[in-house]
């Protein structure tokens, strides 16, 4: 993959800068170490507190989000948890399916979703929840920490959907969505620094993982050394959705197609304690001798 200059942006955000990049440094789409943070509103949980923690509670919920949506409850003894899944089920079939048979029976020969989403495993961020995509409408992948791997790392099941989505259903937009107080994050930015690859325990799946991150980790900890740990992990939440965006177009088959504008690719950031989300799209274009730079374009947020 082509190469074209580095330049560096002034903004702290990682998803906010139109600077062009090359593909295989750290510094992705633009970061400018110790300017005023972007993130306003800074979580309050400890380093150590927080170290390899999957789910960490929201301490503060605004007001206009306390509702009084109805939200599965912690089982009576002797209560069946799958009655409550049951009754959910036939009102999706009584409400949903059968409202729209003409759709789900055509869903059900074949399906043709325009978009793929990569999303972090984290139950507070489903995607087809948050941005309401309905079935037939996005390929989805989650795992810890939404990350992709790059086209070279060995097989994972996040890299066979991604060869099913692009190859055979040929969706048009890849969707990678980060999210705030991601424990995956906060996993990979608990790691040492010199801690590589050899050096991990081959019994911790998650470090083993979330360590593919580990140029968002550098960049972060780089761009955002003078903040606080937690402003960290958020540079590193947007940084890291970065690092995906441009592992994508290490994959030959995903470069060609946003090559030739039949694919793109955007990056996506839900803030779960302010309900907000940010949206960018990755600007390709193709330079002379080969080489090609990428840029942020279209970022907007949606509050
Ligand atoms: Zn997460």
């Amino acid at each position: 993959m082509a190469i074209v200059s580095s330049i560096m942006s002034t903004s702290v955000d990682p998803s906010s800068s139109r600077i062009c990049v090359p593909h295989n440094t750290e510094k992705i789409f633009g970061n400018n170490a110790k300017s005023k943070p972007t993130y306003p509103r800074f979580c309050t949980s400890s380093r150590r507190d927080a170290k390899l923690r999957l789910a960490v509670s929201s301490s503060r919920v605004p007001s206009k989000l306390i509702h009084e949506e109805k939200h599965m409850t912690s089982p009576k003894k002797g209560h069946d948890v799958f009655e409550e899944i049951k009754h959910r089920f036939l009102t999706f079939k009584k409400d949903k399916y059968m409202e729209n048979l003409e759709r789900f029976q055509s869903l059900a020969k074949s399906q043709s979703p325009k978009f793929m989403v990569v999303a972090c495993a984290d139950s507070r961020v489903c995607p087809s929840a948050i941005l309401g995509f309905q079935p037939g409408e996005a390929f989805t992948v989650r795992n810890i920490a939404n990350i992709v791997p790059t086209y070279e790392s060995g097989p994972s099941e996040t890299k066979a959907a991604l060869e099913f989505a692009v190859n055979s259903v040929q969706v048009e937009n890849i969707l990678v969505v980060g999210h705030s107080r991601c424990g995956g994050i906060r996993a990979l930015m608990t790691m040492d620094d010199d801690e590589t690859e050899e050096d991990i325990d081959s019994r911790s799946f998650i470090k083993n993982w979330v360590v593919v991150g580990k140029t968002a980790r550098s960049t972060s900890k780089s761009a955002a050394s003078g903040l606080s740990f937690d402003q960290q992990c958020q540079h590193c939440e947007k940084e890291s959705v970065n690092c995906s965006l441009r592992n994508l177009l290490s994959y030959p088959w995903i470069e060609e197609r946003v090559k030739n504008r039949t694919l793109s690719i955007h990056g996506g950031y839900y803030d779960f304690t302010e309900c907000t989300f940010e949206k960018w799209t990755v600007d390709y274009q193709e330079r002379s001798c080969g080489e090609s730079k990428i840029s942020v374009k279209d970022r907007s947020i949606w509050k």
